[in-house]
C-alpha cells in the first residue's frame, strides 16, 4: 500500500478524552474513530488490525473442534422472556420496538438464540458433543464506556457455546476451550492469566477470566507468583486427551479475580513473598454452566436408555476488539505502538526519503515491488513529508520493521534496516534488506 492513496489520519498531539495510552495511540496512529459514546469506526488500519485477531481467534477455536456459525446482531425479545433473563439484563440491554411493536434487543450475548438454533437441529445423544461459535458484534449499554474500544457499547466478541449429554463431558468441552484460550492468546503475543472468576448473570458454578495484567485495567486479580509465566501447549496438541493436567494448576485460592479471592485461604496457602495483587484486562470469559438455559428452553435429548435429559451447557467468549487495546497496552514504548508480528496491519514500512528524486523513487519502487512479490505487506511511505516526519509516523504505527531508503546512502548501494521493538539498526544492500525482510515474514 503506497501511502499516498491510503487513508491514515494520524494525529500529532495527545487528544484529551483518552485517558490510557492504547486510547491514546488508536486515535493517534489513525486506526479507530468514535462515532458516537462508546460507538467506534475502524479505520483501514485498525480493521485490518481487528481482522488480524479475528483470524488466530477463528483459527485456534476450529483446532479445537469447535464449528462457526453467523447469529444475528438482533434477536427478539421471547427467548429472552423464556430463560428469565429479560427482566435481568436490566439497561444494558438495548430493546427495541419494530413497526409491529414486537419486543427485539439488539443481542449482549447469545446463550438464548444458539440453545433455540441447537434445539432444533438435534435427533439425540449421537448429535453430541458439539461446539458452535460465532464471531459477531455486540451491544450493550455500558453504564460508564471509557478507554476507547476497551470498554465501548458496540463492541465484536467471539462467543462459543458446548453442548453435551453429561456434566462430566461438559467438563472436558470446557477445558478444550481453556487450553485454546491459551494458545489464542499466546498468538496474538500476551500472557493472558486464566483466574479463577465469578460467574455473574450467565449463571453455573465454574468459569475463568483471561486476565492481561497491567496497572490501566479494570480487574482485580490476586495469584501466586509462580502462575504468570507459563508453557502453551503447541499446535502439535491432541484436544481429545486428558487435559486435566494442563489446566489444573490456574484455581482458586492460587489464581483468582476478586470476587471469588479468599483472603484467608490465600493467605494461609501462598507464602508472603508469592503473592500477587494486580490489575488487569479481562480478554476472556469462560463458563460452564449445566442445564441452566437448555431446562427453560426445553433442549433435552434422548440418552442411550431412552430418557429425555436436559443437555449440559458451557459458553467461551473472546473480547475480540478489546483485544486490539489490549495488545497496545501491553506493547508500546514512548514513541508509539509495537505490534507483535502476528497481528500488525502491515510487515513492514519502507520510507522514502527523498520523494521526487528520481534515483530514490526508482530504488524504493523496486524494494516496494520486490517484498511485495515475495508476500511481504508493506506499508510504503512515498509522500513528500520531512524526513522528521516520515520517522515519527512510522514509529507511532509501530511496524515491527522499518526499511530506509535515502539518496545518500543509495549512492553507495546501501539502504537501513530498523527493528521496531528493539530500535536497532542495520546498513546492509537493497538485496540484502529484501532476503532479510522475506526471512521474517515468508
Ligand atoms: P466486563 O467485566 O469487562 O464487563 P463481562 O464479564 O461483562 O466483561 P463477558 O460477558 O464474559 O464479559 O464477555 C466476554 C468478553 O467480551 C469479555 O471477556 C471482554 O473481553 C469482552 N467485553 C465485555 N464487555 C465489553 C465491552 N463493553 N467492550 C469491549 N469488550 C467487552
Ligand atoms: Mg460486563
Amino acid at each position: 500500500m503506497r501511502l499516498s492513496k491510503y487513508f491514515l489520519p494520524t494525529i500529532k498531539e495527545n487528544p484529551k478524552e483518552a485517558e490510557i495510552v492504547s486510547h491514546r495511540l488508536m486515535l493517534r496512529a489513525g486506526m479507530i474513530r468514535q462515532a458516537s459514546a462508546g460507538i467506534y469506526t475502524w479505520l483501514p488500519m485498525g480493521f485490518k488490525v481487528l481482522k488480524k485477531i479475528e483470524e488466530i481467534v477463528r483459527d485456534e477455536q476450529v483446532r479445537a473442534g469447535a464449528i462457526e456459525v453467523l447469529m444475528p446482531t438482533i434477536q427478539s425479545a421471547d427467548l429472552w422472556k423464556q430463560s428469565g433473563r429479560y427482566e435481568d439484563y436490566g439497561k444494558e440491554m438495548l430493546r427495541i420496538t419494530d413497526r409491529h411493536d414486537r419486543e427485539m434487543l439488539y443481542g449482549p450475548t447469545n446463550e438464548e438464540l444458539i440453545t433455540d438454533t441447537f434445539k432444533n437441529g438435534i435427533q439425540s445423544y449421537r448429535d453430541l458433543p458439539r461446539n458452535l461459535f460465532h464471531i459477531q458484534w455486540k451491544f450493550r449499554d455500558e453504564i460508564r464506556p471509557r478507554f476507547g474500544i476497551m470498554r465501548g457499547r458496540e463492541f465484536l466478541m467471539k462467543d462459543a457455546y458446548s453442548f453435551d449429554l453429561t456434566a462430566e463431558e461438559g467438563r472436558k468441552s470446557y477445558n478444550k476451550m481453556f487450553v485454546s484460550y491459551l494458545r489464542t492468546f499466546e498468538r496474538l503475543g500476551l500472557k493472558a492469566i486464566p483466574m479463577a472468576a465469578d460467574t455473574g448473570p450467565i449463571g453455573g458454578d465454574l468459569s475463568h477470566e483471561f486476565i492481561i495484567l497491567a496497572d490501566t485495567g479494570e480487574s482485580e486479580v490476586y495469584c501466586h507468583r509462580d502462575l504468570v509465566d507459563f508453557d502453551v501447549p503447541d499446535e502439535t496438541l491432541d484436544y481429545d486427551s486428558d487435559l486435566t493436567p494442563i489446566i489444573a494448576k490456574w484455581t482458586a485460592p492460587y489464581a483468582a479475580t476478586d470476587e471469588q479471592h479468599d483472603p484467608d485461604r490465600f493467605a494461609r496457602e501462598v507464602d508472603e513473598k508469592d503473592r500477587l495483587h494486580a490489575r488487569g484486562i479481562e480478554v476472556g470469559h469462560i463458563f460452564f454452566f449445566g442445564s441452566k438455559y437448555s431446562k427453560p428452553l426445553n433442549l433435552t435429548v434422548q440418552d442411550s436408555g431412552g430418557n429425555q435429559v436436559a443437555i449440559e451447557s458451557g459458553s467461551y467468549g473472546v473480547g475480540v476488539s478489546r483485544l486490539a487495546g489490549a495488545i497496545i497496552e501491553a506493547s508500546h514504548d514512548d514513541n508509539g505502538i509495537i505490534w507483535p508480528k502476528s497481528v500488525s496491519p502491515f510487515d513492514v514500512g519502507l520510507m522514502n526519503l527523498k520523494a521526487g528524486d528520481e534515483t530514490t523513487d526508482t530504488a524504493c519502487a523496486d524494494l516496494y515491488q520486490k517484498l511485495q512479490a515475495a508476500g511481504v505487506d508493506v506499508l510504503y511511505d512515498d509522500t513528500d513529508d520531512r524526513a522528521g516526519a516520515k520517522f515519527s509516523k512510522m514509529d507511532l504505527i509501530g511496524l515491527p520493521w522499518q526499511l530506509i531508503a535515502g539518496p545518500r546512502g543509495l549512492a553507495e548501494n546501501e539502504v537501513e534496516i530498523k527493528c521496531r521493538a528493539t530500535g536497532e539498526r542495520e546498513t546492509v544492500s537493497p538485496d540484502d534488506a529484501v532476503n532479510k525482510l522475506k526471512n521474517e515474514f515468508c
